[in-house]
């Protein structure tokens, strides 16, 4: 006995036959003793035409407007759907999203939840109704309608379930769960029993997640636990939770991004700030930028590579030429042939050997891997487009990921938001506004990098295959694009491994052409670690504006959902943390709550 937040997506409610077998669903929950809220999208593919139509007839529409249009698809799926819910003889109302009162901030098209209020919605359930609730919208301060971006009704309905501290939040929808690899690409994958909100995170923006990102955002803040079922079956579907499915797995998923782009641009001044520059005209246009490499060249000029989708890059193109006219130098080179191909696992952070296994896979299929980056629970490579699909399969059969892990756990479902509404109430900046629990400083790594590393597979599957041999723990990983002949590799290790790394590095060089090994004790790894860092924009800019503020170079640097990792001059160590500090002191957790308490 309790509330259930049912959602329903487009597909699940297209015509009336569908969406009176999701009224049924409804009823079925309410009959077994449950108070139910079902959220609901507009039908099939409604959406879509409302924005073909506006269009049509202004192809640059006001964003208020645009809003104004979106809203009324979910507008007549609630009233249907009370309707439904009245002729199987339950009791229901509709509440669009105004009529709820969910405020939200008043950026028009992708709005941001501030506060829901929970007050009509028990009175409706105490009265023994269904509460129907319009997904994806939200009103302003000044009452103006708000949406909260495409496929934003899951968004609508974890809140919901939060704010009501529901029992049950039952996402429905026509796949029946989340699989290890999206199953429309690769037939292998496996429809897991639960993943973590941190992999689902990391897979979602990877476009392989059947969730919006957000909602995964709110589910991790507020301890909601999701359910991802198919609407026409029983069966159970898959949890996202805080716990990965297995304890002892290192990787949970994989996904390719096949429409990346990679922008290079070699030789600029090797100065504090020359990045930021870069970047900054950049997120000026609102791009998010992925797979940051800058390496230092030997000649005192500075390269940097990163990707783009490859919508974003024409825009992205006029924007750094901007910034190198601004610089006085640099040249800039794009390529569209290639794909990111990713493993994601919270079970990395604690094994060696996966980061070889994953080189080493593509390596003796005689893929090249262009590009690397790792966070604590990401691999990504960047890969030959033709080969990006072959390479996901390679990586996904090469973490056994079509099997399911022998010690695979499920969470119980049953009262399991752990919503605290205190917090809720007293978290200024919005229920969704940008969260840093944590500044962190580690300066137990060295770096080691190995320049003008070949252009040809296998030269990273060996190096870490020599490393892992040594038993050496490897952290962050970075390698630039190489097609250049210039590429270089970069990784840190334990300072106390650093000699034992160098060792391995120095004694594989024979077999790279030429290329130079160099280590480094004297760094500092400085972390930023919270909800929202890569679905707020502006995150990674602002802790590269507080560094270069300081004049603090960054050597090596890697953004995933959860965290943005910096490695800088262990020198500037304190002076680069004190610098994020307080450039996120507005938003820091830690200090918010200190500063709470008299
Ligand atoms: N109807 C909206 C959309 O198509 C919201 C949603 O379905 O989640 O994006
Ligand atoms: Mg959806």
């Amino acid at each position: 006995m309790g509330i259930i937040v049912q959602k329903f997506g487009g597909t699940s409610v297209a015509d009336s036959e569908k969406i009176l077998s999701a009224a049924r669903k409804a009823v079925a929950a309410q009959e077994q003793g449950n108070q139910v809220v079902m959220v609901v999208s507009a039908m099939g593919k409604n959406t879509d035409m409302l924005v073909d139509l506006a269009q049509q007839i202004n192809t640059r529409p006001p964003a208020r407007e645009m809003d104004m249009l979106l809203s009324t698809g979910e507008q007549v799926s609630v009233a249907l759907m009370a309707m439904a819910i009245h002729s199987l003889g339950a009791q229901a109302v509709s509440l669009t999203g105004a009529q709820i009162g969910i405020r939200t901030d008043s950026s028009h098209t992708r709005a941001r939840i501030q506060s829901i209020p929970t007050d009509r919605m028990r009175q409706l359930l105490d009265e023994n109704k269904i509460v129907i609730a319009a997904g994806f919208q939200g009103i302003d301060e000044n009452f103006n309608i708000t949406t909260l971006g495409r496929g934003g009704s899951d968004l609508t309905a974890v809140a919901l379930a939060a704010v009501l501290k529901a029992d049950a939040c039952e996402i429905y929808t026509d796949v029946d769960g989340v699989y290890t690899t999206d199953p429309r690409i690769l037939p292998d994958a496996r429809k897991v029993s639960q993943i973590s909100y941190d992999e689902m995170l990391e897979l979602a923006s990877l476009g392989a997640g059947v969730l919006h990102s957000r909602s995964v955002e709110f589910a991790k803040r507020y301890g909601v636990t999701i359910h991802v079922r198919h609407s026409f079956s029983e069966a159970p579907g898959s949890l996202v939770v805080a716990e990965s499915e297995s304890p002892t797995q290192a990787v949970g998923g994989a996904a390719v991004t096949k429409n990346e782009s990679l922008v290079s641009i070699k030789d600029i001044p090797d100065q504090p700030g020359t990045s930021l520059t870069i970047f900054e005209k950049i997120a000026n246009e609102n791009i998010t930028v992925d797979m940051i490499v800058q390496n230092i060249g030997l000649d005192g000029k500075a390269n940097i590579s990163f990707t783009v989708l490859d919508d974003d890059l024409a825009v992205t193109q006029d924007a750094v030429r901007k910034a190198l006219d601004h610089l006085g130098s640099g040249q800039l080179e794009c390529r569209q042939d290639v794909s990111k191909v990713s493993v994601v696992g919270l079970g990395m952070a604690q094994q060696t050997g996966v980061a070889d296994h994953m080189f080493r896979t593509l390596a003796a299929a005689g893929v090249n891997i262009q590009m690397i980056t790792t966070s604590e629970i990401k691999i990504s490579v960047l890969v030959e487009r033709e080969r990006a699909e072959e390479s996901l399969r390679l990586v996904h059969d090469a973490f056994s990921l079509q099997t399911a892990p022998p010690d695979a756990q499920t969470k119980d479902i049953g009262g399991s938001t752990e919503s605290d509404i205190a917090e809720v109430a007293s978290d200024l900046v919005g229920m969704e506004g940008l969260r840093v629990d944590d500044v962190l400083l580690d300066e137990s790594q060295g770096r080691i990098t190995i320049s003008q590393i070949p252009d040809r597979p296998g030269v990273a599957a060996h190096v870490f295959e020599n490393i892992a041999a040594e038993n050496i723990f490897v952290d962050m990983i970075v390698q630039s694009d190489g097609s250049d002949g210039q590429a270089s590799l970069s990784f840190t290790v334990p300072r106390n491994q650093l000699d034992a790394a160098f060792r391995v590095a120095e004694s594989l060089l024979k077999d790279m052409d030429g290329a130079i090994a160099t280590s480094s004790l004297e760094v500092a790894k400085l972390s930023i670690a919270g909800i929202g860092m890569r679905s707020h924009t502006g995150v990674a800019i602002r802790s590269f504006q507080s560094l270069a503020g300081e004049g603090i170079n960054v050597e090596m640097v890697n953004t995933s959902e959860v965290r943005i990792n910096l490695v800088i001059d262990g020198n500037a160590a304190e002076q680069g943390l004190q610098a994020l500090s307080s450039a996120f002191a507005d938003v820091l957790q830690k200090k918010a709550t200190e500063s709470n308490t008299p």
